[in-house]
């Protein structure tokens, strides 16, 4: 199936590692031109300069998305650079555990910052872009704002805030025919995932008791994965699907994890 995404432009924040990077280089096996919005590390870069050692056609820009102004400034970049924007992929994140007991609230807003602002900020600054390109958004949540997961409140209310903000905004866009869908994961294999695991003294464990509950196949859901319905989403194959949310979870969520 051509999904039509040749030279569309796809604004991706956090689009050079993890579940980002997947998307990323499905963009780009598209055609498409991803532009990956990060923080400078050694994995953004090293991943940036893979894509064009492949000979892909992309973009980094880097970031650190902590204010409106910083949203703005990549949103000014990619339009300066590629003159239009066709997709947004609002991916950047982290479970930070800013938990109630023992969060507090200034860390609490801090996290509500890191993982939810900038989605709304890139959104609203892409828009002029996305009218003209009757461009679509995909915003990435996390199974954590349907099932909750324990000390990690900010995380779990920018979650569920994205996942309101998906149907919020696929009715205010409605006029502009632009596309406004989320995909849910629940357990990918990333560096933040890593991170997440390694605070656990039995990680090993703690692994496999997880992988074993995962209806479909007992395992964990590849990137790639998601980055495929990511880019069905953000192509015109998915033209009359709009304000949805996917859950990409070999069926953690609604499946019953007792059979
Ligand atoms: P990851 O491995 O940490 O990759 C995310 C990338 O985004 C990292 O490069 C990170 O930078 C970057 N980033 C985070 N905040 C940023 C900011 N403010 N400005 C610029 N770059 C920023 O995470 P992932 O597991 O791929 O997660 C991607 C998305 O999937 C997140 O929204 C997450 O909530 C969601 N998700 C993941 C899972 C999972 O199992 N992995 C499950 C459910 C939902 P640094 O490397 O500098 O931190």
């Amino acid at each position: 199936m051509d999904l039509e995404l040749k030279d569309k432009v796809i604004l991706i924040s956090g689009g050079a590692v993890g579940i980002g990077a997947a998307i990323s280089e499905a963009c780009a096996r598209e055609g498409a031109i991803p532009v990956m919005v990060n923080r400078d590390s050694a994995a953004a870069s090293g991943f940036a300069e893979k894509l064009r050692g492949e000979g892909f056609r992309s973009e980094l820009l880097t970031v650190d998305l902590q204010t409106p102004d910083d949203c703005r400034l990549a949103v000014e970049d990619t339009l300066r650079l590629h003159g239009r924007i066709d997709g947004l992929v609002n991916n950047a994140g982290a479970n930070d555990s800013i938990g109630l007991e023992h969060g507090d609230p200034e860390r609490f807003l801090r996290s509500l910052k890191g993982n939810l602002w900038h989605y709304y900020s890139l959104c609203h600054y892409a828009l002029p872009a996305l009218k003209q390109s009757c461009g679509a958004v995909v915003n990435i949540s996390s199974k954590t704002a349907v099932t909750g997961q324990g000390n990690t409140s900010g995380y779990a209310a920018a979650k569920g805030a994205q996942l309101a903000l998906t149907r919020e905004w696929a009715v205010e866009l409605l006029p502009y025919g632009i596309r406004v869908n989320a995909v849910v994961p629940a357990e990918v294999m990333t560096p933040l995932y890593r991170r997440w695991l390694s605070g656990y003294p039995d990680a090993e464990e703690k692994l496999k008791k997880i992988t074993e509950r995962i209806p479909l196949g007992q395992r964990m859901t590849e990137a790639g994965e998601i980055a495929n319905t990511v880019v069905f989403l953000l192509s015109p194959r998915a033209g009359h699907t709009t304000g949805q949310h996917l859950y990409v979870d070999g069926g953690y969520v609604h499946l019953d994890r007792a059979l």
